[in-house]
C-alpha cells in the first residue's frame, strides 16, 4: 500500500475516533448532571423537564455515533474499498461518454449514500423524536418530503453536475474558474428562489394575522431600520413540535418566518426579543460574512480540485484506478470533510461570537430580560441540555451553552 493511502485511512480513523470520544464526553457530562438543575435555572424548569432534556440529548448523541461509524465505513468503502471503482466499471459497459457517464456514476454514488443514511433518518424521526413527544411527521409526509428532496436534487444538481463535467473535459486548464462560476450562480439562484418557490413545496406560508403582535414587530423593524417583504407563519407543527424562527431571501425580498410552534411557546414580548436577535445577525452583517466565507472556501476548493484532478496519483491513492472528471468530483466531496474536520472548532467559535453579538443587539433594541426568558422556555420546550461537556461545546456548538448565554443576558 502507498504511504499516502495509509495516511488517508489513518486520517479517517483519527477523525472518527475524535468524534466518538467527544460524543462519549458529552454523554458522560449530561448523565453526571441529570439529577441536578444548574443553580441559575432552579425554579425555572421542573426536575422532569431537566431529566427529559438529558435523556433526549443523550439519545440524539447515541444515534449520531452510529452515523459517525456508518460515515467512516461509507468513506472508506467507496474509496480504498473499491466502491467508486466498481460503480465506474459497471457504467462504462454502457459505452457512454462524459458528461452522461459521469452523471450516471455520480447519481449512483449519491443514491447509495442516501440509501445507507435512510434507516438512521427513519430512526431519528420515528424513534427518538417520537419517544420524546416531538415528532408529528407521518410516514406519508416523510415519504413526500423524501420524494420532493430527490426531485429537487435531480432538477438542480443534475444540470449543475452536467455543466461542471462538460467544463472539466472541454474548458482546458482553467475549467475550475468556470465551474466555480456555475456553482456560484446556482447557489445564488437557490437563495433567491428559496422563499418564493422552494420552501412552499414543503410548508404552507400564511401572513402573520395577530394584529397586536404584527404592530409590535413593525415597530421593532422600524427601530432597527429594517425593511422586509413580509412576516409569515409556517405550519412547522406538521412535522415537529420544535419551534423556530428565521429569515430567508436576499436583497429586498427578505422574509421573516415564524414557526407556528414558536408563536405558541412564547409571549409577544419574547417573540419581539427573539426577532431582535435575528435582526442583529442581519444588521451586524453576519449573514453576509458567512456567505462570503463559504464562497471563498468553495473557490479555494475548486482551485485545489483543478490542481488535483490532473494528477493520476490523486485517484490511485484513493482507490480509483481510472482517472476521470466524475471520479475527481466524488473523491473531492468525500475527502473534503475529512480534511476540514479539525477546522470545525474555528467555525463554531466564530458562530458563537456572532450569537453573543446578536444577543447584545437584541438587548439594545428590545429587552434582554425577555430574550433570556424566551431562551429558558426554548431550552425547556426543545429539551436542550443545560449541562453540555465544555470540550464538546467548544468543538461543535454553533450557539453558546445555555448557562453562559443566559448569564451574559441577565448580567447586562
Ligand atoms: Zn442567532
Amino acid at each position: 500500500m502507498h504511504w499516502p493511502t495509509t495516511l488517508f485511512i489513518a486520517a479517517v480513523v483519527a477523525v472518527t475516533a475524535v468524534e466518538l470520544w467527544l460524543d462519549a464526553r458529552q454523554i458522560a457530562a449530561i448523565e453526571a448532571h441529570r439529577d441536578r438543575i444548574p443553580a441559575p435555572f432552579a425554579g425555572r424548569l421542573s426536575p422532569e423537564d431537566h431529566r427529559k432534556a438529558a435523556d433526549y440529548t443523550v439519545a440524539k448523541v447515541r444515534l449520531s455515533r452510529i452515523g459517525t461509524l456508518i460515515n467512516a465505513g461509507v468513506t472508506l468503502g467507496l474509496t480504498v474499498g473499491g466502491g467508486i471503482a466498481a460503480i465506474d466499471t459497471l457504467w462504462r459497459r454502457t459505452g457512454w461518454d462524459e458528461p452522461w457517464l459521469g452523471l450516471a456514476v455520480i447519481a449512483t454514488v449519491a443514491a447509495a449514500i442516501g440509501m445507507v443514511g435512510l434507516p438512521l433518518s427513519l430512526l431519528r424521526t420515528f424513534r427518538v423524536e417520537a419517544r420524546f413527544g416531538f415528532n408529528r411527521t407521518t410516514p406519508k409526509i416523510f415519504l413526500a418530503d423524501l420524494g420532493k428532496g430527490i426531485a429537487l436534487a435531480a432538477l438542480i444538481g443534475g444540470p449543475l453536475v452536467l455543466a461542471i463535467l462538460t467544463l472539466m473535459s472541454r474548458a482546458g486548464k482553467w475549467w475550475w474558474v468556470a465551474a466555480f462560476g456555475c456553482w456560484l450562480a446556482v447557489t445564488l439562484l437557490i437563495t433567491w428562489a428559496w422563499p418564493a418557490f422552494i420552501a412552499p413545496l414543503f410548508n404552507r406560508f400564511s401572513p402573520l394575522e395577530d394584529a397586536s403582535l404584527k404592530e409590535r414587530i413593525e415597530a421593532l423593524l422600524a427601530r432597527c431600520g429594517f425593511r422586509s417583504s413580509g412576516v409569515f407563519v409556517i405550519d412547522g407543527s406538521r412535522r415537529s413540535a420544535h419551534g423556530n424562527a428565521y429569515f430567508t431571501g436576499i436583497g429586498r425580498h427578505k422574509r421573516i418566518v415564524f414557526f407556528d410552534t414558536l408563536l405558541e411557546q412564547l409571549a409577544a414580548s419574547e417573540i419581539e426579543a427573539v426577532l431582535a436577535h435575528e435582526l442583529g445577525h442581519f444588521r451586524l452583517r453576519h449573514v453576509r460574512q458567512r456567505l462570503l466565507v463559504s464562497i471563498a472556501t468553495m473557490l479555494a476548493g475548486f482551485a485545489l480540485l483543478g490542481w488535483l484532478a490532473g494528477r493520476p496519483t490523486f485517484y490511485r491513492v484513493l482507490g480509483v484506478p481510472t482517472p476521470s472528471a466524475h471520479a475527481a468530483l466524488i473523491l473531492f466531496a468525500l475527502v473534503g470533510p475529512v480534511a476540514l474536520f479539525f477546522t470545525t472548532p474555528l467555525g463554531s467559535l466564530w458562530s458563537r461570537r456572532h450569537e453573543f453579538a446578536a444577543d447584545r443587539f437584541a438587548s439594545q433594541h428590545a429587552s434582554a430580560r425577555d430574550l433570556a426568558s424566551a431562551l429558558v422556555k426554548l431550552y425547556r420546550d426543545n429539551a436542550s441540555t443545560l449541562t453540555p461537556d465544555p470540550l464538546y461545546t467548544a468543538f461543535y456548538y454553533s450557539h453558546p451553552p445555555a448557562l453562559e448565554r443566559i448569564g451574559r443576558l441577565t448580567d447586562a
